[in-house]
């Protein structure tokens, strides 16, 4: 797969019209925070503006065929650098990372007329990470582009909200999901992107690494949490633990299949519902399931006993779906 190097939204004109300025190299703002739910395509879509920046083709930037673009699809550019957070918590992105930014942002780029830098997730940076980050904002190295991504940009600094211009992305949904699976992954069978896209609730993130094999605990995993979610729309509590049960007591599985029934419950309530099981399950009923089994996340983070918090999630979920 050529990593950001095809563009990921068709749909989204700001991202397209963003993109357009980018391969010109010209009029692209210095700093550019992407915001979008977890899923929705925005580290995808700010290497593919780092690529359409660094590419040294003449035109249809990023070519793919140039030294950079080559550089860029084997994560060895060296004016491409990323900064994350390794724990992706909250508060999990210090202020020494923003400092080693710092060190790297002021030197000349190695090889292009600009250096970009990704940083990933801000939420996660503490309020000291963000001051740093407006220091160098405000004083921006002359040869330096700054690509931020976010979950939402209410959850960073005012300061720092004002100092960038910002793009929103929606998840995509799974039918332009598998348009964009599809390109990707041209030698796939059919019915395997049309899984990828579904199980990840239009997540292309969650659904290129699905496809990629890279999704804990793999096969079992996507459909159990698929037929968990047609036994909860048939209210059918028993067939549900019964399909738990191989997990109670593996709490890293567990946590593998709320992970994974949650994007599925999210992503058939942004397509308005889900259509499986029986009457199938309204909007709001998705919701309340969602937040059920957020908090059944959280339990099992604090260390809840497996078989309690798969019975008690069930009896929950069966008893959101069955009220008025
Ligand atoms: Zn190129």
């Amino acid at each position: 797969m050529s990593a950001g190097l095809e563009f990921p939204l068709k749909e989204n004109p700001a991202a397209k019209d963003m993109s357009r300025l980018f391969a010109q190299g010209r009029r692209y703002p210095p700093t550019l925070l992407i915001e979008g739910a977890e899923g929705s395509g925005k580290s995808e879509l700010a290497r593919y503006l780092g690529a359409a920046l660094l590419c040294r083709g003449e035109e249809n930037r990023p070519c793919g065929q140039c030294s950079a673009c080559r550089k860029l699809q084997k994560n060895i550019h060296p004016d491409f650098q990323v900064f994350e957070s390794e724990k992706k918590a909250a508060r999990s992105f210090h202020v020494g990372l923003v400092r080693a930014l710092r060190a790297s942002a002021y030197i000349r780029p190695n090889e292009s007329r600009v250096a970009v830098f990704l940083l990933e997730d801000c939420e996660t940076m503490t309020d000291e990470a963000q001051n740093a980050l407006l220091k160098i904002l405000e004083e921006p190295p002359g040869a330096a582009v700054f690509l931020l991504t976010c979950k939402n940009r209410s959850m960073l600094l005012e300061t720092v909200r004002s100092r960038v211009a910002s793009l929103s992305l929606e998840i995509p949904g799974a039918a332009a999901c598998l348009e964009v699976l599809r390109e990707r992954f041209p030698e796939a069978e059919p019915e395997k992107l049309k899984e990828a896209a579904q199980c990840s609730g239009g997540s292309i993130g969650a659904a290129v690494r699905i496809l990629d094999g890279r999704e804990k605990g793999g096969e079992g995993i996507r459909a159990a949490a698929a037929g968990l979610l047609v036994k909860i729309a048939e209210a059918d509590d028993y067939g549900a633990l019964l399909l738990m049960r191989p997990w109670e007591k593996d709490r890293q599985g567990l946590a593998a299949l709320l992970e994974q029934l949650y994007s599925l419950v999210c992503g058939f309530s942004l397509e308005g519902g889900y259509s499986g099981g029986g009457a199938g399950l309204s909007r709001r009923r998705l919701f309340r399931l969602a937040a059920i089994i957020e908090d059944a996340r959280d339990a099992l983070a604090f260390n809840a006993g497996g078989l309690i918090l798969t019975a008690g999630l069930c009896a929950r979920c069966i008893e959101a779906v069955e009220s008025a």
